[in-house]
């Protein structure tokens, strides 16, 4: 047979989600490149299968050495077969380059097909699925996480997330404030013991994890797209908006019409107004 690359997906998180496939796949290739062999080597077992391949690693730290070599192998004929820890490879997970360096040498790629946590997502979410973008993680800075969040106010599609327990509230909040009152899904331990889907405008469930003490687990974060008709304002257009409001009543009774009027977050109108009314020279 000839050389090839096999991306083998796993389950993210239930072990009968392993396909008789991919099972089969990691059985009878030649070299497994796992994201962590520990992980490859566990999910064998549970699966209660043996494989003869050579276990090695490839992830983000090595992958510039194991590359070279891993289409060398193939080269020579080697089928290698590329496992995450949990999921479908490339999906926020090694891969791309070692995909690509296979079709640049014009080597074969195939895919078994199975479990990933977006997709999964996506399916129980009750968000529009006829189309979606999947956004990988949002980036930890928080300027760099609010321009993430602009860079995708204007599509009118389901927006997904990848994010972390410690991260969730931040993030939401932050969506909230740009976002306003969209509805939006958390979706938490899929296909495991504690999954749950939790599906709520923006606000409400920025309320609904404040009040959690601790969350633990993975979690993806889905949010409806941009509506049909639904204006989004611009901080400049809400300045305007709120400096004619503010020459005419009052602070607190201004930062409640701009947000009936925009459905951003009262937090984020009412910091705005305190900053221009802070700035205003004195008559
Ligand atoms: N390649 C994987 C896939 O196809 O699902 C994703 C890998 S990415 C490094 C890991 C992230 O996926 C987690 O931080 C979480 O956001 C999401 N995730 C993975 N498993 C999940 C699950 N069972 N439930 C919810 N989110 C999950």
């Amino acid at each position: 047979m000839s050389g090839r690359l096999m991306i083998v997906s796993t389950p993210i998180g239930n072990i009968s989600d392993f396909s008789k496939r991919g099972a089969c796949a990691l059985e009878e290739t030649d070299i497994i490149a796992c994201e962590d062999t520990r992980v490859t080597r566990k999910l064998l077992a549970l699966s209660g299968r043996t494989s003869t391949a050579k276990l090695v690693p490839y992830h983000d730290h090595n992958g510039a050495t194991m590359r070279p070599r891993l289409l060398a192998d193939i080269g020579a004929g080697k089928v290698v077969a590329l496992v995450s820890d949990a999921g479908t490879p490339l999906i926020s997970d090694p891969g791309y380059k070692l995909v690509v360096g296979c079709h640049d040498n014009g080597f074969k790629v195939t895919a078994v097909p199975g479990p990933s946590a977006p997709l999964t997502a996506l399916t129980v979410s009750g968000l529009p699925s006829d189309k979606f973008v999947f956004a990988g993680f949002l980036p930890p800075n928080k300027k760099a996480c609010e321009a993430a969040i602009r860079d995708i106010r204007d599509l009118s599609m389901t927006i997904i997330w990848f994010e972390t327990p410690q991260r969730l509230l931040k993030s939401l909040t932050l969506m909230t404030d740009i976002l306003g009152a969209r509805l939006a899904v958390v979706a938490r331990e899929l296909t495991k013991m504690h999954e749950e889907v939790i599906r709520a405008p923006l606000p409400e469930l920025v309320a609904q994890f404040q009040e959690r003490k601790s969350l633990k687990g993975e979690i993806v974060i889905l949010v409806d797209g941009r509506q049909n008709g639904e204006t989004i304002f611009d901080e400049i257009d809400v300045k305007i908006m709120l400096q004619k409001e503010l020459h005419r009543q009052s602070l607190r009774d201004a930062v409640k019409v701009i947000v009936e009027r925009t459905g951003l977050s009262k937090r984020t109108i009412y910091q705005l107004a305190l900053e221009m009314s802070n700035a205003t020279p004195p008559e």
